[in-house]
């Protein structure tokens, strides 16, 4: 399996993207074709380990996926998981929030869909726009974003303690990749739908993007809810490298069949 730490920020302070280069591809000397096959087996994986977190019951695992437009979330997510059992696993893609939404804090939407014991749940986006986009448009003025990192931080150490092993990745993808991407998707009848004109003013405001990430990753990366940054150029590569992140972090885990009830050695089903 991949060697997963050099994606991971940890405490590691101050943290800069600068850092990351998001063409890298660390630790595995194959390219595509091996890149695949690879996640073939880390899919089948990630199944086994599902199925006994299930069993098990007790314990709940929190994915949180971040990237800039086209950053590929919706792929990672598609691959990566291709192998688990659906009934497992959730996906929740937060959008710009509902009115109903906005007549609560930010975090209500977020926690209403937290995992169950013994399940697995992706956000597709998460309560970090409300310290990112909300901050780069400015939405909300600063004295209020600038106080959510310590909410965040609560919020996700009581999560922890309750059961729920948090892996957070932002997957970094380069401003040439995303010029790319989007231009496949103006170019693409099967893409086409994706686009909106949006995606080409958060485009412009790509640095200031850049440097909220980088301090909510710096403010929010801690033991219990850790941040990996993963590099996004590459599909293959980027697949790899966050199934791994959760493998390893199941396998950390390693969520153990209940007991069976006593005394089954002698019974035959007639
Ligand atoms: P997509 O993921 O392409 O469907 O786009 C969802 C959009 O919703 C993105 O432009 C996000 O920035 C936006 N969004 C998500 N959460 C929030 C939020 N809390 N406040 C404002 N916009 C948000
Ligand atoms: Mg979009």
């Amino acid at each position: 399996m991949l060697d997963t730490t050099p994606f991971l920020v940890g405490t590691e302070r101050p943290f800069r993207l600068a850092d990351h280069d998001p063409a890298a591809r660390i630790g595995f000397e194959g390219g595509k074709h091996e890149g695949r096959s690879a996640l073939g087996a880390m899919t089948t994986r990630l199944a086994e380990l599902q199925r006994h977190l299930w069993a098990e019951g007790q314990r709940a695992v929190l994915v949180v996926l971040q990237a800039m437009d086209t950053g590929g979330k919706d792929g990672t997510i598609r691959h990566v998981f291709s192998g688990v059992n659906p009934q497992g696993v959730r996906v929740w893609s937060f959008g710009a929030p509902t009115e109903l939404e906005l007549a609560h804090d930010y975090l209500w939407r977020v926690h209403l869909r937290t995992p169950e014991r013994g399940t697995i749940t992706i956000f597709n986006r998460s309560h970090y726009e409300d310290v990112i986009v909300v901050r780069v448009r400015g939405l909300v003025p600063e004295e209020r974003w600038a106080r959510r990192f310590e909410h965040i931080r609560q919020f996700e150490r009581m999560l922890a303690d309750e059961g729920t092993v948090i892996v957070k990745v932002f997957i970094n993808i380069s401003k040439e990749e995303q010029r790319v991407r989007l231009q496949k998707r103006l170019d693409d009848p099967e893409k086409r739908w994706k686009f909106r004109r949006g995606d080409l003013d958060d485009r412009r405001l790509w640095d200031p993007f850049q440097t909220a990430y980088e301090e909510a990753v710096t403010q929010t990366s801690t033991e219990y809810a850790p941040w990996y940054v993963v590099p996004g150029d590459r599909k293959w590569y980027r697949n790899l490298v966050v199934s791994s992140i959760l493998v390893r972090t199941l396998e950390q885990m390693d969520p153990r069949l209940p007991p069976p009830e006593p005394g089954l050695d002698d019974v035959v089903v007639q």
